[in-house]
């Protein structure tokens, strides 16, 4: 008997029944006492073009269920050495969207008062602002490692700064994030101009873009994102849009010639050894996905990031 929550097990209730948590993990009031919390943030308002991440907590979960507790190929067994829990979600405002973010701080700063690695499930990638400031204001300037398909570094969106094509510029002019060390990868698409990658290699990222990934193994960058990274805390922002929408047709703005999930999968457990303080997965969209695939797939890389964290 582990002294640390288990999922509820496939061999004691069907996997298509039980609590939708996830994992089927026990659910929890709040942060104390616990290793990672798993939280849902149940919003599409931030969204440009396809709506529907408001569904994909939901969805995560529901496909989480699948999941077993050990890790076959690398041989983490993240839930004998971290007590973990589903914390439930963040009570947005689906009516407003700066209110939505002052919300998701407000959770999130509550959350961090415990020692807890916060495992978000989105959502449209606006929460990524929201939860890095309250990352910074526990750990200082982070380093980031954002995959995705879009730099997410647009001044505005219709006049406003706040919405999921601007997170990172706005992170960056916070000063949330440690530049140098700020990764961002698997961009690609269509654009407005040079600049919309360029700028953010003129603040320090370093910006891979997916074509330089093609038919590639990851596991070599990230050993190098990893050998500079140091013992310093590390966020990963992951939009499922990274991924190809052979794979991830769920989501709202899909780009062809994406990351497969060999290489997602790649990159993520290159990454064990990492100062990794807290994850999210966004942009799910599951009304775009009727198999349900792009949600499992999320689901599996949350996992994934589990199998890497601190102390597994
Ligand atoms: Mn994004
Ligand atoms: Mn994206």
């Amino acid at each position: 008997m582990s002294r640390f929550n288990q999922p509820l097990s496939g061999n004691d209730m069907p996997r298509f029944a039980g609590p939708n948590t996830f994992m089927r993990l026990p659910s929890a009031a709040d942060a104390a006492g616990l290793d990672v919390a798993f939280i849902g943030v149940p919003m599409d308002i931030g969204t440009s073009w396809r709506p529907g991440t408001r569904f994909g907590p939901k969805a995560i979960r529901a496909e989480s269920a699948m999941l077993r507790p050990y890790n076959m190929a690398t041989r983490a067994a993240p839930f004998e050495h971290l007590h973990c829990a589903d914390i439930g979600d963040v009570a947005i405002n689906t009516f407003d969207l700066k209110d939505s973010v002052r919300r998701i701080t407000g959770f999130y700063d509550e959350v961090l008062a415990h020692d807890v690695i916060p495992m978000t499930m989105g959502g449209d990638h606006t929460l990524a602002l929201p939860v890095l400031r309250s990352i910074a204001k526990k750990h200082g300037p982070v380093g980031l490692i954002h995959v995705d398909a879009h730099a997410d570094i647009n001044q505005h969106m219709f006049g406003e700064e706040i919405a999921h094509g601007t997170p990172f510029r706005r992170a960056y002019e916070e000063g949330l994030m440690d530049a140098p060390r700020v990764w961002q990868i698997g961009l690609r698409g269509t654009g407005y101009g040079a600049d919309d990658f360029d700028t953010a290699r003129g603040w320090g990222f370093h910006v891979v873009e997916a074509e330089k990934l093609w038919l590639k193994s990851l596991t070599g960058l990230a050993g190098e994102i990893k050998a500079a990274m140091g013992d310093a805390p590390v966020y990963i922002s992951f939009d499922i849009d990274s991924l190809d929408p052979a794979y991830a047709p769920g989501t709202g703005t899909p780009e062809i010639c994406g990351l497969t999930p060999p290489q997602a999968v790649e990159l993520i457990r290159g990454l064990a050894g990492v100062n990794i303080v807290g994850c999210d997965l966004v942009e799910v969209s599951p009304p775009y996905d009727t198999t349900g695939n792009t949600a499992l797939l999320g689901a599996n890389l949350l996992y994934e990031m589990l199998c890497v964290l601190p102390g597994v």
